[in-house]
């Protein structure tokens, strides 16, 4: 069950949000005060957030109605309720990951991304829950319990973004910040049923995002329609002097041709997307909603990606290697929790064997393995190779189409605890987003219907490097069209 914000019995959008700022039918002050008082509603059975900080919140309310009293212009986010996952640094706010290594770890600056959202006017109400280190795909790896699908509470709601996709689809937040590594905005959207997106590698700073696996790892928006998704891209992208691999593209304004008919664009339907391990439930509405897109005029081409089976595998070698080496920094001597030791060694060894979790010990003994002499070109060294094969798939393909649709899941969201105790069963399930990921390429979950138990069913879209505004404005017209609904 979504709880319903009270904007005249409509959810909030950052459009309406500005505008009822703007009118002064509601004060930035109420408005904070309204979606605390949500979160403390709801909070308690979803585990969305970690941490609140209502200081910073009600501090940045107050400037904005000061703005509106002195009848100043709103910046484009006013008063924007916004949610970040607890692996982007926020400035004297505890970032936790989601381990126990970091508990007490309050960075002394902002991710570049919060800092834009802040600037353009936009609330952060707290820090959500996430699976430990963004490793997983369920929220249940997180150090301080799962969070429960505000869609069906029985169920995950995805990760590892969960809190992020939780804290939206509950009305606890208009938007949310996440991160996507290896699916981890795209699928938890998808679990929750709104929409959500992976911008371009690079496009986004990743200036104070916690590394997990560097080459990979992406900051994305959450919300619940994809023109706020659309404003939310335009404020966060660009390039940044404090991350270098923060491409200075110019950013497009991507409101601009986000509603333009999109008759005559050509949609890629990879056949090897619809293999074995897909859910008919959910083969069956990404059917019906790709003939929503050909209904809108789009044209449809069936075509190959012959690397998609080896996604997975290449996927869980070069991330695993990254997070080895990126995780090191985790020793009881710089950051977070310290546990003393009698000689250096056994300091690290302790810090480390209770500060991470299995999932986050599992995931630095397989990268340390790739990465280990003798092992490195068998396993480390291939893997990059079929990284650039997967990549050579999406080029030849974007040679033919605008745009790949697919299924942004195997299967819808799942039962808590139900695959746990299989982490293989977890990997596999990653296969669709983790494609785009080794790519580089952006895409998007769009909401495509709901199976038969009401569980919600993700369209993706891939679309070319910095190719953004596309995939936007394919999202917005299946929206438009009706896609939650098919
Ligand atoms: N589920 C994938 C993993 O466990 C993706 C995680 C992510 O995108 N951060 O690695």
């Amino acid at each position: 069950m979504i709880a319903t914000p009270t904007n005249n019995g409509r959810e909030w959008t950052i459009d309406s949000v500005r505008e009822a700022l703007a009118a002064k039918r509601i004060s930035a002050r109420e408005l904070t005060a309204e979606f605390c008082q949500r979160i403390e509603r709801r909070n308690r059975e979803l585990s969305a957030y970690l941490a609140l900080s209502p200081e910073r919140a009600y501090r940045q309310a107050d400037y904005l109605d000061g703005l509106v009293a002195r009848g100043e212009d709103l910046p484009g986010l006013a008063g924007l309720p916004l949610a970040v996952k607890d692996v982007l640094s926020t400035r004297g706010i505890v970032t936790t990951c989601a381990s126990r290594i970091l508990e007490n770890y309050r960075p002394p600056f902002d991710a570049t991304a919060v800092e834009r959202l802040e600037r353009a006017g936009a609330i952060l109400l707290g820090k959500t829950n996430c699976d430990e280190f963004a490793m997983g795909g369920s929220n249940e790896n997180s150090a301080y319990g799962p969070v429960r699908n505000p869609v069906a509470m029985d169920r995950v709601p995805g990760g590892s973004s969960g809190g992020s996709a939780a804290a939206v689809a509950a009305g606890m937040a208009v938007a949310a910040l996440g991160t996507d590594t290896g699916g981890s905005v795209r699928q938890p959207g998808s679990f929750c049923g709104i929409p959500a997106m992976m911008p371009t590698y690079g496009r986004v700073s990743r200036y104070g995002l916690i590394a997990f696996a560097s080459s990979l790892d992406r900051v994305g928006p959450l919300a619940r329609n994809v023109r706020d998704l659309a404003l939310i891209m335009g404020t966060i992208a660009g390039g940044d002097p404090m991350d270098s691999t923060a491409a200075a593209v110019p950013v497009p304004d991507y409101l601009h041709g986000l509603d333009a008919p999109v008759k005559g664009l050509r949609i890629g339907v990879p056949t090897d997307y619809f293999a074995e391990g897909l859910d008919s439930a959910v083969r069956e509405k990404i059917e019906t909603g790709i003939s929503l897109l050909e209904q809108l005029g789009c044209l449809r081409t069936d075509l190959r990606m012959p690397h998609t089976e080896y996604a997975v595998a290449t996927y869980y070698l070069i991330a695993t290697a990254e997070a080895s080496s990126n995780l090191a920094r985790y020793d009881g001597v710089r950051y977070g929790m310290r546990v003393p030791g009698g000689t250096l060694i056994e300091m690290y060894r302790k810090t480390r064997g209770a500060g991470f979790g299995a999932e986050v010990k599992r995931r630095i003994m397989l990268g340390t393995y790739a990465l280990s002499a003798g092992y490195y070109d068998a396993y480390y060294l291939k893997a990059q190779r079929v990284r650039a094969l997967i990549a050579h798939d999406f080029a030849e393909a974007f040679e033919q189409v605008d745009a790949i649709v697919t299924p942004t899941s195997p299967v819808p969201a799942f039962l808590l605890g139900e695959r746990t105790s299989d982490p293989l069963a977890m990997y596999l399930a990653d296969i669709y987003t983790v494609t785009g990921s080794l790519a580089g390429v952006p895409g998007i979950s769009v909401p495509c219907g709901k199976t038969r138990e009401g569980l919600p069913v993700g369209l993706q879209i891939f679309g070319q490097p910095f190719g953004e505004a596309r995939v936007l404005q394919l999202a917005q017209a299946f929206e438009k069209a009706g896609g939650a609904q098919v």
